[in-house]
């Protein structure tokens, strides 16, 4: 194989998720108390030691948690944009070493190309990220707002694509979660639904697509059947059907896409 994604935690409560091309390991976002990450990763068989950098799409919590302590203990690097790394407001001895990363402009970690691309989230700087390697091109998208014409563009052509199904609108409609929570949820800087999740993969789903990960799903406001169902909906059978479907969850690591 030569690309496996193993998500190890995904939603409001903590997020982290491990991209593996060949030899080279790469942590997306560190979102999970460092106590928690390292137990995640035994259970997958990963040594810590063996991740080369840790990619930070943006720096809420739930994508931040566990970054201060995992890439001290290990001495590992934070590669993130500008924005984000200015707005985790670490003094820099508290992390080991950061490298900034440019919108749109590719960046090498060993063997594979990083690029970073906006999304519309309300933080400072969020980035979705396209990584490629050993031939294999992967898509992450989590906590955006809407699918814009430069995430659509971006996400086309990948063989593994690991995109956020936050909420069905009707439950989150009905929610009990104040107005303006849900007004945040639903917002255009906010999370994901699930038809526009839908939406977004139809757009880009095309022959080389292997497959699709949902991620950071609600948990009052979605269920992976859910997700699952309205998201197929939007796709041709022919299509979804050759894919290799996977829920992402909260609590425990889910089983690795391969490539
Ligand atoms: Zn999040
Ligand atoms: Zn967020």
């Amino acid at each position: 194989m030569a690309c496996r994604l193993i998500p190890l935690g995904s939603g409001s409560g903590g997020n982290a998720t491990l991209v593996e091309f060949g030899s080279t390991r790469i942590l997306v976002d560190a979102g999970l108390s460092n106590r928690d990450m390292e137990n995640r990763l035994e259970s997958v068989g990963i040594n810590p030691d063996s991740i080369d950098t840790v990619l930070l799409t943006h720096e809420h919590y739930d994508h931040s948690r566990g970054l201060e302590r995992f890439t001290k203990k290990y001495e590992k690097p934070v590669a993130a944009t500008g924005g984000t790394l200015l707005a985790l407001n670490m003094p820099e001895h508290h992390i080991h070493r950061s490298v900034v990363l440019t919108m749109g402009q590719e960046h090498r970690i060993e063997k594979v190309s990083v690029t970073p691309f906006p999304v519309p989230h309300d933080a400072v700087e969020p980035a979705g990220f396209l990584l490629e390697g050993c031939g294999v091109r992967v898509g992450i998208a989590v906590d955006l707002g809407k699918p814009t014409a430069e995430v659509v563009r971006r996400l086309r052509g990948c063989q593994i694509l690991m995109i956020e199904a936050n909420h069905d609108l009707q439950l989150l409609r009905n929610s009990p979660y104040p107005a303006a929570l849900k007004k945040r949820v639903g917002g255009s800087r906010g999370h994901l639904s699930n038809d526009d999740a839908g939406a977004l993969l139809a757009a880009v789903a095309d022959g080389d697509l292997r497959a699709v990960v949902l991620a950071h799903l609600s948990r009052k406001n979605n269920t992976a059947d859910l997700a699952m169902k309205t998201v197929h909906a939007e796709l041709a059978p022919e299509i979804r059907l050759r894919i290799d479907w996977r829920v992402a969850c909260q609590k425990v690591p889910g089983r690795p896409v391969a490539v």
